[in-house]
């Protein structure tokens, strides 16, 4: 059977009382399938609280980004291990709000997704070119640059204990999807990447689709073979409609 993984991307959004009225709705109708796992990744103030919240329900925690140093003099930094020590199991690496927005390069990107395995987290590695990336029909070189700077750096094993998170950037909040025959293409181009390097390996690893997923377009993206499950942002923000692309994803078991 095949297990997909919906995982709300909550940015910079949320208060401790938005967060336990979304989280108890949430909680309260995500569907009984063993098909679907569910993750949600607040912003770093509200992980403890959202830990104790998600105790026992069999939802999981994430974080949105991660340093790549370990202690130190970082101000305004969070080591891995104390992402650990609250309770994440995932974490974002390389969403392009921080590629294109902090300025975050593959290299970097490449250094926090080690730092977050070594310290035992699953790093979710976003992937995904620009609108005037695909008009050139960069979209492969885009994603394979991403991809190898990780590659090189930790090597194809490591995908065995990581997610990958296609993300069109053109698609991220905009309203825009991509089609589910596009975003197959993309998620194939992926796993046949990583296969050159080892089968297994590329057979087992999740690749999430992002960019403006919703209850209504959910299934016919995750119906196609190489998506499994899907990296949500604005939708994830009301219970409703996260459980909607929950269900989705429940109903194609
Ligand atoms: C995201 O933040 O990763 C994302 C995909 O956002 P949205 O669903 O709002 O496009």
């Amino acid at each position: 059977m095949r297990n997909y993984l919906v995982a709300g991307n909550w940015k910079m959004h949320g208060s401790t009382a938005a967060n336990a009225e979304l989280l108890d709705g949430v909680i309260a109708g995500m569907p009984q399938s063993a098909a679907v796992s569910l993750l949600v990744c607040p912003p770093f103030p509200y992980l403890g609280t959202v830990a104790d919240k998600l105790s026992g329900t069999g939802i999981a925690l994430g974080a949105q980004n991660v340093s790549q140093h370990e202690s130190g003099a970082y101000t305004g930094e969070t080591a891995p291990s104390m992402l650990k020590d609250v309770g994440c199991e995932y974490v974002i690496v390389g969403h392009s709000e921080r590629r294109h927005g902090m300025g975050e390069s593959s290299e970097m990107v490449a250094a926090k997704f080690r730092a977050a395995q070594e310290a035992g987290l699953i790093p979710i590695l976003c992937i995904g070119e620009t609108q005037a990336e695909r008009e050139a029909n960069a979209t492969e070189a885009v994603v394979d640059e991403q991809l190898n700077a990780v590659l090189d750096d930790s090597g194809i094993e490591a995908f065995r204990m990581a997610v990958i998170a296609y993300e069109p950037v053109w698609a991220i909040g905009t309203g825009l999807t991509a089609t589910p025959e596009q975003a197959q293409d993309v998620h194939r181009h992926i796993r046949d990447l990583l296969a050159s390097k080892d089968g297994d390996v590329a057979d087992g690893v999740k690749i999430l689709y992002g960019g403006s997923v919703k209850g209504d377009n959910a299934a016919g993206l995750f119906g196609k073979p190489d998506i499994d499950g899907g990296l949500i942002g604005g939708a994830s923000l009301k219970s409703a409609d996260f459980l909607a692309i929950a269900e989705a994803a429940a109903s194609l078991d």
